[in-house]
């Protein structure tokens, strides 16, 4: 075990913070049943409640005896729970203050106040679920929109450790063969080389897949920023809001929007979206808008798209042509719009004759017609990627801890094959197989250095 275990028994709010229906404060340790039972009053004590079942009970305040909470208290024991240790869930009202108070009783009860991720953390020191699920867990509770949870919900369920034990298969396999060589060059003789290599490569191909995964995955986590920018009246709000005419992501409202740049959040293809409506970039006299143009040119240098809209009705302007080449090398779509008002042959063509060099779509819109979005959204989707393609993989990988760990099995893979391929020495490419492995089990948790865990577990926020 990488970290120390302690026997202190924890307690912390498990639910959101604010008022609820319900909220719940968890206890885990040796003693979480005997915290349970000094704080809540049943007719059953805790310690004689049977395990995986609920009782009514009622939460007193330990040192004046006053009534805090009615409460239906949920109990596990080792090691059959989430922790792997005694759990006690207090069940009551949500609300800070009820909460804070059920939470200060088991405090004065014996427990103490856990620290971030600490639950997760004991789960993970007890075996109950590896460093990449755990996260998982982070993942799923932080999840933007559907796909994001999917995507999250598969780590949990250990889709990923599992393509990573595999690539550990293969390894192994390679790794036993030239070991063999290396020790009884006698009776082994020299090492297959065809076969190690075999085995290097089917590892090296589900790193890769794994590895590319991870450009949607990332999206998927940290969702991506999409700035609007165009002349007044161009059609920029009317896109934006057909853009969101689907399935919207559960954002809260961002401080400090002003009306210099509207935002708001999409999902799309399941990719949290900030879409940022700015107020255009353009050489303006005005103060206020010259704010607001500031704004606009910020948004920019933060986004990961930047969409330039164009009016079909009026056609190619000097003000376009400045606005292209102010955008920089963002990945760029420019929609001519209002499609469906006038020929957008010539606004295409023109846009497409001043981005001669650059990597960006040109596309036609018309943002009020059924359907006249389509060219942008696919557009966008073919810069921001979809669920589809992350489906049909063992695993997405979604978090960049990992795909740093993998892009390092890869390399250690390639060098390995490499001296394979050059008939170096056999130890070497022992060195570079061991290299992957010990790559992959940063993922899982194996080989993963204790500061390295702590400070994972420390930025988790479920435990407060
Ligand atoms: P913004 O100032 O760039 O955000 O532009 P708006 O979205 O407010 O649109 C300005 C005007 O153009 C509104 O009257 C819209 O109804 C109209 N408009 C926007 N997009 C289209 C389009 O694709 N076709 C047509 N015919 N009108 C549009």
């Amino acid at each position: 075990m990488p970290l120390s275990r302690d026997a202190d028994t924890i307690a912390a709010v498990a639910t959101a913070a604010g008022p609820g229906g319900v909220g719940i404060v968890r206890l885990s340790g040796p003693n979480a049943l005997v915290v349970a039972a000094r704080v809540a009053s049943a007719r059953v004590s805790p310690q004689e409640q049977p395990p995986q079942t609920l009782r009514r009970a009622v939460v007193r305040d330990p040192a004046t005896g006053e009534e805090i909470d009615d409460i239906l208290l949920a109990v596990f024991r080792a090691p059959n729970s989430f922790t792997g240790e005694d759990v006690a869930e207090l069940q009551g009202h949500g609300g800070d203050v009820t909460l804070g108070r059920v939470l200060a009783a088991c405090l004065r009860a014996g427990a103490r106040a856990a620290r971030p991720g600490e639950f997760s953390e004991r789960a993970f020191l007890n075996g109950r679920i590896d460093l990449s699920q755990a996260e998982g867990v982070a993942a799923l509770v932080a999840a933007q929109t559907v796909a994001a949870q999917r995507a999250a919900r598969r780590q949990v369920a250990g889709e990923l450790s599992r393509a990573v034990a595999e690539c550990g298969d293969h390894l192994r396999d390679a790794l036993a063969r030239i070991e063999a060589s290396i020790d009884f060059p006698e009776e082994v003789g020299e090492i297959d080389r065809a076969a190690v290599d075999r085995a290097l490569e089917s590892a090296q191909g589900r790193v890769g897949d794994l590895l590319a995964t991870f450009d949607y995955g990332r999206r998927l986590s940290d969702g991506v920023t999409v700035v609007l920018v165009g002349r007044p009246n161009v059609g920029k709000s009317s896109l934006l809001n057909a853009l969101s005419g689907r399935e919207r992501a559960i954002v809260t409202e961002v401080a400090g929007t002003t009306r210099d740049v509207i935002e708001e959040a999409l999902n799309f293809n399941g990719v949290p979206v900030r879409a940022l409506d700015t107020a255009g970039i353009r050489e303006t006299e005005d103060p206020v808008e010259r704010i607001g143009v500031a704004r606009a040119r910020e948004a920019v240098e933060t986004a990961d798209v930047v969409v330039a809209v164009l009016d079909a009705t009026t056609g190619w302007t000097p003000g376009d042509a400045r606005l292209l080449e102010e955008l920089g090398s963002r990945p760029l779509v420019v929609a001519a719009n209002k499609a469906d008002a006038a020929d957008p042959g010539p606004t295409v063509a023109a846009a497409r004759a001043a981005l001669t060099g650059r990597v960006a779509e040109v596309v036609a819109t018309a943002a009020p017609e059924p359907g006249g979005i389509e060219p942008l959204r696919s557009a966008l989707g073919g810069i921001l990627g979809s669920e589809g393609a992350a489906s049909a993989s063992p695993a997405v990988v979604i978090s960049a801890r990992h795909a740093a760990a993998l892009g390092e099995a890869e390399r250690s893979l390639a060098a390995a094959r490499r001296t394979l391929g050059e008939e170096g020495p056999a130890e070497l490419i022992a060195v570079d197989a061991h290299g992957a492995l010990q790559s992959l089990g940063q993922i899982t948790g194996e080989t993963a250095r204790e500061e390295v865990i702590a400070g994972i577990f420390s930025r988790f926020c479920i435990g407060k």
